[in-house]
């Protein structure tokens, strides 16, 4: 197995969270490698009301990035990995994830996959887009019911 030196979590912070954060401690234990935590806030700009996209709320973006802030400070906490450096981004995730693996040198992702396949594979995933743009190995943690 390759000696990874430094891992990028990837957290959402839903219920499967814990699943991807236990691979990636594993990981990082079994490495001695470096952790680092990510949390991308996603533009708000991109959602939808039905037809009608929303207009841009920078300070919606702001309050929401300050919050997840405070949880990602909290969930390090609660796993005994307060010294990870802890990151958040407002954007689409799967380009923000892959920009500061780049930017932080890390050499393996991990990031939760629900294994979807055809129209949902196609329609893409978080998983999925990391995996095609991403600049190192990327971990897919299986979560939630397999089909
Ligand atoms: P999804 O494909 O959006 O269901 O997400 C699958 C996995 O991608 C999650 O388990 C996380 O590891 C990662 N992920 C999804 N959204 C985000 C986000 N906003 N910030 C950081 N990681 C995310």
């Amino acid at each position: 197995m390759a000696d990874y030196r430094h891992i990028l979590l990837t957290v959402d912070f839903s219920d499967d969270s814990d699943q991807v954060i236990g691979k990636a401690l594993d990981m990082a234990r079994r490495n001695g490698a470096r952790l680092s935590l990510i949390h991308v806030v996603e533009y708000t700009s991109s959602m939808y009301a039905g037809d009608i996209p929303l207009p841009e709320d920078l300070d919606l973006d702001r309050r929401l990035a300050e919050q997840a802030v405070d949880k990602l400070r909290q969930l390090a906490q609660d796993h005994g990995i307060s010294e990870a450096k802890q990151l958040v981004e407002i954007g689409v995730p799967k380009r923000e994830i892959v920009r500061v693996a780049e930017e932080i040198g890390a050499d393996l992702i991990v990031i939760g996959s629900h294994g979807r396949h055809g129209l949902q594979l196609l329609l893409g995933s978080t998983a999925n887009g990391v995996l095609h743009q991403a600049p190192c190995d990327v971990l897919a943690v299986r979560i939630g019911r397999q089909e």
